[in-house]
């Protein structure tokens, strides 16, 4: 049998039909499934005008099956055309349909997620802004009765005392930083860090973030050394985030270098003149490279363990990466185990503004009232629901010489501020029954208080907390965990109507 015929009867084993035509286009092949299909005995076909075959392949189609003619050049004989009649497969069909059903579920389960996922990111914002709050408001107390007890404002304090009292500080604090770490990076990767760019002069950049370190580098006599030959005077950026990249970077470089050893920033402008290189090089330990590409994912700290001898949180450099990149820049590093480590932040020297975004916190509001003279008494009214932070202002303030009174919700402030007229009121934002915002709008609207000095004070850091507070009517915004020297500072700032500067602690 021709290798011809073979195919013929194969495709009749697998339920194909065939008729095939020569030059003139007259059927000289018809295999008994395409005869079938046709209702035609193959005897008939056999001989039939092309034509003709086609005409009774009408309506086959809406049987399933599927009609197709194909010319054909060579198959050893005198076809010159085939004309194929395939059962579209019924199980192939039933697969794609349930193929489609699963596409269709699985489309469905994502936007699903996709939804959840948004509704997730919203609830974040509103999860952290709590979560910092529940975080600082304790930490104000303990930070504050430390600090209280150090200046011993309730009583002497004996050495081993002072010690312990210095560690509580010192944890204390390093649970703040880890706070202001874990929300800086979850603001920038919410995309709520905002960049405000403006024309900042390299040295006095260089200089602000070495202050920083020098203290640690000079107890392990590390020398520092600083050459900004080869950059531009002034690069368009802001300020306050490479200054929060350069102090991390220049922090690590110290804290991973032994005594005696070497930090060295200095920097370079790209050959199109488009951006500046600050490298940060010290004389360290060193990273393996093996251990290179995690430094820079959230958490990672090489030493790691109970054991490690370096103190951090291993968000620093997750931070650095994340806030180069919003700068328009990146951080690269190189360096060798033993030797030491360089690492290269690249800026562009210009970059427009993205957002007018408030001014530094910390620069006293224009609005603050001006208080003719001295007030006396100088009554203090208390807006705070906390119990230990009731204690650990009254505690201080009343040693500081201010007469205090406390109120624990925003309704018993304003009760309370017109009984006792304060000079002052420190008013916490997060009260029950009335919040101090509202108790803030309230008594802006009474003439009385036109020009009562009102102080808010927000365990929360999330952004626009302070415009919030100014807006209701506050002179000034401080964050908890709030010192109580600078809150002594910025109170006495109101009291004077002086042009002095209020810090805000904490959360920059
Ligand atoms: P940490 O708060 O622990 O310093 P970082 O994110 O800043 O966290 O750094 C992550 C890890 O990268 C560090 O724990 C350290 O192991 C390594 N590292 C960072 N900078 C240096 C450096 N200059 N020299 C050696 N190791 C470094």
């Amino acid at each position: 049998m021709s290798p011809f015929r073979v195919g013929v009867q194969l495709l009749d084993l697998i339920g194909d039909g065939i008729v095939t035509f020569d030059a003139s286009e007259r059927a000289i092949v018809c295999s008994e499934v395409a005869a079938r299909i046709l209702g035609r005995p193959a005897s008939e076909i056999v001989g039939s005008a092309r034509e003709q075959v086609l005409a009774l392949t009408v309506g086959v189609e809406s049987q399933g099956i599927s009609v197709n003619l194909h010319p054909v050049s060579e198959v050893g004989d005198e076809t010159r055309s085939v004309l194929l009649l395939r059962a579209v497969d019924v199980s192939l069909l039933a697969e794609r349909t349930s193929l489609a059903g699963r596409v269709e579920e699985r489309t469905r389960a994502l936007r699903d997620a996709n939804a959840e996922l948004e509704r997730a990111s919203r609830h974040k914002d509103e999860f952290l802004a709590a979560m910092s709050h529940e975080l600082r408001t304790p930490l104000n107390a303990i930070l504050g009765l430390t600090e209280a007890m150090q200046e011993g404002l309730f009583g002497p304090v004996t050495d081993p005392q002072g010690r312990s009292l210095a560690d509580i500080e010192s944890s204390g604090r390093h649970l703040l930083a880890v706070i202001n770490d874990i929300l800086d990076l979850s603001k920038v990767m919410a995309g709520k860090r905002e960049v405000n760019a403006a024309p900042v002069v390299i040295a006095d950049l260089a200089d602000a973030s070495l202050r920083m370190v020098r203290q640690l580098a000079l107890k392990k006599r590390i020398s520092i050394q600083l050459d900004l030959a080869g950059l531009p005077e002034q690069i368009e950026t802001d300020e306050r985030l490479v200054k929060q990249i350069l102090v991390n970077l220049l922090s690590n470089a110290v804290k991973f270098t032994s005594d005696d050893g070497v930090v060295r920033l200095n920097g370079s402008v790209d050959a199109r003149g488009e951006q500046i290189t600050l490298r940060v090089t010290d004389t360290g330990i060193g990273i393996s490279p093996a251990d290179l590409p995690r430094i820079f994912k959230p958490f990672e700290q090489i030493d790691g363990g109970l054991s490690r001898r370096h103190a951090g949180t291993g968000l620093g450099l997750a931070l650095v990466s994340r806030l180069s990149e919003l700068l328009g820049g990146g951080v690269y590093v190189e360096s060798t185990e033993g030797e030491g480590s360089r690492f290269s932040l690249t800026l562009p020297i210009s970059r427009a503004t993205t957002t007018a975004a408030p001014a530094d916190p910390a620069v006293p509001d224009a609005r603050r009232a001006s208080v003719p003279g001295m007030r006396t008494p100088r009554t203090i009214l208390l807006a705070e629901d906390n119990e230990a932070n009731q204690r650990t202002f009254v505690g201080y303030l009343q040693a500081k010489g201010y007469t205090v009174a406390v109120a624990w919700n925003g309704e018993e402030a304003i009760e309370q501020a017109k009984a006792l007229k304060p000079a002052l009121i420190l008013m916490d934002i997060q009260m029950p029954k009335m919040d101090g915002l509202t108790a803030i709008r309230l008594l802006r609207e009474d003439p009385q208080f036109a020009n009562t000095s009102i102080v808010a004070l927000t365990a929360l850091a999330m952004p626009g907390d302070r415009e919030r507070c100014l807006q209701a009517g506050a002179n000034l915004h401080l964050t908890k965990p709030v010192r109580l020297r600078d809150l002594t500072s910025a109170i006495e700032g109101q009291f004077s109507g002086g042009d002095q500067s209020h810090p805000t602690r904490g959360h920059a």
